[in-house]
């Protein structure tokens, strides 16, 4: 073999730190040689690939052999250069489209990039596929746990409030959750749970039809992965926002949504309310009667909860309170025996776990 083929060469054979010294040369049948008095290998050239350049150097890896390592002089004759794998100065990617246009490329990407991230709670939230958005809200639901009330008459309860509210054919999944706060929330994939807190706090079943109108009122405009966004980044897409059910928790419980997103959300509420001829006077009560609670801080409990995430409880009453025709007999939206299941489920379902949040 000429010496056109072959190149001193020092390599490591991937099985110990030896640095062996010899040559490298082109068997002529698609294959190397490395060949010196401590070491010979013999591999195919598919096998090699570019490692990186180095001042007089060229470092060369096998596929096969993941801590081989093979140093070649820089200038090499061009029998063997032909043979070897092209050298790259800045990865394989750049290297096939020219460093010009992978830096045009990329900065058009960073651009967009930052841009998308800007806007990115507000512009994606309503454009998050159904399918992720369901597995979210799934893995959520499943911080829950078995903190999820039923009893029978409980759950019939539930169903006849949500058939009120919610009227679409694919309804959302509600549930009362065994936790005292005061709080309602709407989890992406069309999942609302009303708090025991809340559920205990309401006075009449049109109260609860108020805030649960409210809250599907979330779903229904899309408002749910927006919110979860600004709370979490935009990596709750990815990770999920699920290391168990107290950061869940902590963080549902403060999701805040954009004041726009409560009013679509009251107006939703309203007009199913007014469909269902339903009440709204309940939810005016609701809001009036926490509002002053909370404004006296006679109840603590409210002021972290559903209100405090819920601002401008006096204007909202008085919106409600103006929806109300005048004159109008509305029905109650359930009786008195299907309100007190639906407020005693929690403490009548004996397999139900309790809620500790610290
Ligand atoms: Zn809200």
């Amino acid at each position: 073999m000429e010496d056109s083929f072959r190149s001193a060469a020092e390599w490591y054979d991937g099985t110990n730190a030896l640095r062996h010294e010899g040559h490298l040369e082109w068997d002529g049948r698609g294959g190397f040689v490395v060949d010196g008095s401590t070491s010979r290998m013999e591999f195919a050239a598919a096998d090699l690939h570019f490692l990186e350049a180095r001042p007089g150097r060229i470092l060369y890896r096998r596929e096969s052999a993941p801590d081989f390592r093979l140093i070649l002089p820089a200038d090499l004759p061009p029998g063997l250069a032909a043979h070897l794998p092209a050298k790259s100065e800045y990865g394989a990617w750049v290297d096939r489209l020219g460093i010009g246009r992978a830096v045009a490329i990329f900065a058009v990407a960073s651009a967009a990039a930052v841009a998308l991230f800007m806007t990115a709670p507000d512009w994606l939230g309503p454009r998050i596929p159904d399918s992720w958005e369901r597995n979210l809200g799934q893995a959520m639901i499943g911080d829950f746990g078995g903190r999820i009330c039923h009893t029978p008459q409980g759950d019939a309860a539930l169903k006849k409030l949500l058939d009120a509210v919610d009227p679409a054919a694919t309804q959302v999944n509600a549930g009362v959750a065994n936790i005292g706060m005061v709080n309602a929330v709407a989890l992406p994939g069309g999942q609302v749970l009303l708090f025991d807190g809340i559920v205990q706090q309401a006075e009449s079943p049109e109260e609860l039809a108020g805030v649960l109108g409210h809250e599907v009122g979330h779903v229904r405009e899309r408002h749910v992965m927006t919110a979860l966004m600004r709370q979490f980044g935009l990596s709750v897409l990815l990770a999920g926002a699920n290391t168990g059910v107290g950061d869940t928790m902590a963080g549902v419980a403060s999701m805040g949504y954009s004041r726009e997103a409560e009013r679509e959300a009251d107006q939703y509420a309203r007009a199913r309310l007014a469909e269902s001829d339903i009440s709204p006077l309940g939810a005016a009560d609701f809001f009036e009667r926490v509002a002053e609670e909370s404004g006296e801080g006679k109840d603590q409990n409210a002021v972290v909860g559903w209100l405090a995430s819920h601002p401008a409880a006096g204007e909202r009453a008085r919106e409600f309170k103006a929806a109300a025709k005048k004159g109008k007999t509305y029905h109650p939206v359930l009786t008195g025996a299907e309100f007190e299941a639906l407020k005693s489920m929690c403490k009548d379902d004996p397999e139900v776990e309790e809620f500790e949040l610290f």
